[in-house]
């Protein structure tokens, strides 16, 4: 592999050529030149096709939590693939790293999450657990209970029922979406919708559009309330600590399951194994992907609790559902691996006793900053607001211009986190040390000083 210019060119054509990326613009890529090529990766850093050295603010796609060049990773994969490279779980067969990923899954996941069903992608274990679930209230004999209620900025992937499922507007403006019965309400998002309440109190109000909602649909025709923990691709947006006891207690008295996505929460992102444990939430399913297999291998999982479980038992039957790579048993021993790691070097406790309490206190720092509105963090995932007043939370116009300037200046300064509209988002690998995190602030300051000047603020 060599990394000289010319070849950086050709990529990029045979790129524009042939490869269409993920949510991309595509005219628009090709006009400004064509991709960055990540050629390799160690720890925390990233490295370029032009041999630029890259920090890695964002873990990927929130999933690198132990970090890039695991050599125990890629031996487990080795060692797997030569003992048994595939083998599905379909007409009672199994392998044993997805058996001891399953039970494993179940110790570490909270009380009752005993059971797990895998897949390849957060897409499609949200997909699985709306097939599931579906089937599940049929066989407690209320098929009517079909409705999904999930919030406005939710990501839950991105097949047609898990973009249903999420709240983002731009992807139900195309094909259609959302399929009849997802329902979506306010999210918990102080800084765009409390106005003039304090976050407690706009926290219960939130809460109230989940019950009023239910209520509007019928409480007999809502089969799950489903949300992140807080939520990621939306914004990094953390609930007020009053919203989750009370949606908990609502999904409870009107007998609509209580399901959260862990996908990107989960395995010690927040500081704790799953967030779900920080908020008191004791959920009926949970939805694991990322930091399962830490991005090494797709890999997802639905842990289902005893309600749902035992009734899929009890009454029999075939659940006509799965992959082809369902419990695929090379990633299965690569998450093995992964979660052997996160626990020899305790990676989620040095999140929650350190680096995660460091990037809060580091954060802070910028909520002096003329365009800063507010800063927000649970352990090692957090977010600035960018505004053009802070102090009535006025947004710049329009919405994503000044996300998107101070983004660029981050990359240019070989810092890579992202925007969502003007919340600049970071959530780095569960390694990054409190040296990564000053260069990380420190570039986020400089890059926002960049962006207030690009805007004629400062
Ligand atoms: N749920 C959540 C909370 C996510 O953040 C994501 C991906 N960012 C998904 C589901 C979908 O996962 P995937 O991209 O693996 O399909």
């Amino acid at each position: 592999m060599t990394s000289q210019p010319d070849q950086t060119v050709r990529w990029r054509e045979s790129d524009t050529a042939h490869h269409l990326h993920p949510f991309t613009d595509y005219k628009g890529l090709a006009e400004e030149g064509g991709s960055r090529i990540i050629t390799h990766a160690d720890g925390v850093h990233l490295t370029d096709s032009e041999g630029r050295r890259i920090l890695d603010a964002m873990a990927g796609l929130w999933c690198v939590n132990v970090g890039y060049g695991r050599p125990e990773l890629a031996q487990a994969a080795y060692d797997q693939m030569l003992q048994l490279p595939y083998y599905n779980a379909f007409f009672k067969t199994a392998t044993p790293p997805s058996i001891e990923l399953a039970a494993k899954l179940a110790e570490l996941t909270p009380k009752g999450l005993d059971r797990a069903f895998f897949g390849s992608s957060g897409s499609d274990a949200n997909d699985t657990m709306v097939r599931m679930v579906r089937h599940f209230w049929a066989l407690k004999g209320q098929p009517e209970k079909t409705v999904f209620l999930s919030r406005v900025h939710a990501y839950h992937g991105s097949t047609m029922a898990s973009a249903s499922l999420g709240g983002q507007a731009a992807m139900h403006g195309q094909g259609g979406l959302p399929l009849p019965g997802f329902e979506h309400v306010m999210p918990p998002y102080w800084f765009d919708y409390g106005g003039e309440l304090s976050p407690a109190t706009f926290g219960e109000a939130a809460a109230q559009a989940v019950e009023d909602k239910i209520l509007s649909i019928g409480p007999e025709n809502v089969a799950a309330f489903v949300g992140e923990p807080l939520q990621g691709a939306g914004g990094v947006i953390i609930p007020p600590e009053t919203y989750w006891p009370r949606v908990q207690d609502i999904c409870r008295k009107y007998d609509v399951l209580l399901i959260v996505d862990e996908v990107i929460t989960g395995f010690g992102r927040t500081g704790h194994w799953f967030a779900s444990e920080y908020y008191g939430l004791e959920p009926d399913l949970m939805i694991l992907a990322k930091g399962i297999t830490s991005g090494y291998l797709p890999l997802s999982a639905v842990m289902v609790g005893p309600r749902v479980a035992d009734t899929l038992i009890a009454e029999g039957g075939e659940f006509f559902h799965g992959f082809t790579y369902s419990g695929h048993p090379v990633a299965c021993a690569v998450a093995l691996e992964n979660l052997a790691i996160l626990e020899r070097e305790q990676l989620v406790e040095k999140v929650r006793d350190d680096t995660g309490p460091y990037l809060a206190r580091r954060l802070a720092e910028l909520r002096d900053h003329p365009i800063v509105g507010e800063v927000r963090s649970l352990g090692l995932v957090g977010a600035v607001e960018l505004c053009a007043d802070p102090a009535t939370r006025r947004h710049f116009e329009p919405l994503g211009k000044a996300g998107t300037i101070c983004r660029d200046h981050c990359f240019a300064s070989d810092v890579i986190l992202r925007a969502v509209r003007d919340a600049m988002i970071v959530s780095p690998p569960l390694t990054f040390e409190r040296t990564h995190i000053d260069q990380m602030v420190d570039t986020l300051r400089t890059c926002i000083d960049r962006t207030a000047r690009d805007l004629g603020v400062l």
